[in-house]
């Protein structure tokens, strides 16, 4: 049954009204000293139904720091590129570990556990590279992302880049590992130079749930009919977003929101209804797994008074 868009807006705005009266806000990222100067009682949430209609409110049109929710199209762009080769460069399993871990690299021979962990994006990315210059490679994933969100205002943040360069010590340690196994490629530098510019990716909660609704429409754009990607591959990139897309919250994720989702340190998340709606919440304090804490509560709001969970009203 689908969804009025007045009941829509509706559940939108009472969200977000709720949303603005708490204090418990989480802790907004500093492990990246630029995104640390966010206002922390920042709020979006924007809905793309399949008819295109746009349900927003609050901050729906500020431009914030994707961060790690790119991985979700550096992964789509990637797979287009290689196909299945992908996976014998990365695992597609649920890693109960931090996002930054090194514990697991060791074990697995320098395999990542998965495309959404800071290791697996880099191995991700890396591929993506190869053949080419790191200027290409960005220039197409940020083409990429302008025209899956028709929009070419899209930017990367060049000071939030410097800045994650500058502190991305783990990051660089994890790409210098996987280079000693092979995964890597390309030189660390110019690998981890593409992957910290595209999480440096600035998007408003609008322009990130427009840049989603392929993945919530079987792969094709809804207002243009366009395939992005094969059904079955949206299908697929779905099923990594609800097992791998929170990291060591993703099972908490999956229990009380039920979409598959991708959040980033920048306090977005990009979830998806599948068949019904595009879903981009944005608020920049984090809960311990670095996930956005409101952005969870509201997309838990959302789905239950709308009944979305993939799982079952
Ligand atoms: N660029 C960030 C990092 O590599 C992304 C982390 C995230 O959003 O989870 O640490």
């Amino acid at each position: 049954m689908s969804t009025s868009t007045s009941l829509l807006d509706q559940v939108v705005r009472e969200i977000a009204d709720e949303m603005a009266q708490r204090s418990d806000r989480g802790e907004v990222a500093s492990y990246i000293p630029e995104l640390a100067r966010v206002d922390a009682n920042s709020f979006g949430l924007v809905v793309v139904d399949a008819d295109g209609h746009v349900a927003a409110a609050g901050d729906r049109e500020t431009p914030f720091s994707i961060q790690s929710i790119s991985k979700v199209f550096t992964l789509t762009l990637a797979l287009g590129k290689v196909g299945d080769r992908l996976w014998s460069r990365v695992g597609r399993e649920p890693s109960g570990s931090p996002f930054n871990s090194i514990v697991q690299l060791e074990r697995e021979r320098g395999i990542p556990r998965n495309p959404f962990i800071n290791a697996g994006a880099i191995a991700v990315t890396d591929l993506i590279l190869s053949g080419h210059q790191p200027r290409e490679a960005l220039g197409e994933i940020l083409r990429f992302m302008r025209f899956l969100a028709d929009d070419s205002s899209i930017t990367i943040d060049e000071a939030v880049a410097a800045s994650e360069q500058r502190t991305g010590f783990r990051n660089i340690a994890l790409a210098n590992y996987m280079k000693s196994f092979g995964v890597i490629e390309n030189s660390v530098d110019f690998t981890l130079g593409v992957y910290f510019h595209h999480c440096a990716i600035a998007m408003s909660c609008r322009q990130l749930a427009m840049a989603g609704r392929y993945l919530a429409y079987a792969g094709r754009n809804p207002s243009t009919g366009l395939n992005v990607v094969q059904a079955e591959r949206a299908r697929r990139i779905n099923a990594i977003m609800m097992t791998c897309g929170h990291y060591d919250g993703s099972g908490e994720f999956a229990y009380r929101v039920g979409l598959p989702g991708k959040s980033g340190v920048g306090g977005g998340i990009l979830a998806i209804a599948p068949g019904k709606a595009s879903i981009a919440v944005w608020s920049p304090g984090l809960d311990a797994n670095g996930n956005s804490h409101l952005g969870r509560m509201a997309l838990e709001a959302l789905t239950r008074r709308l009944g979305w969970s993939i799982f079952g009203v």
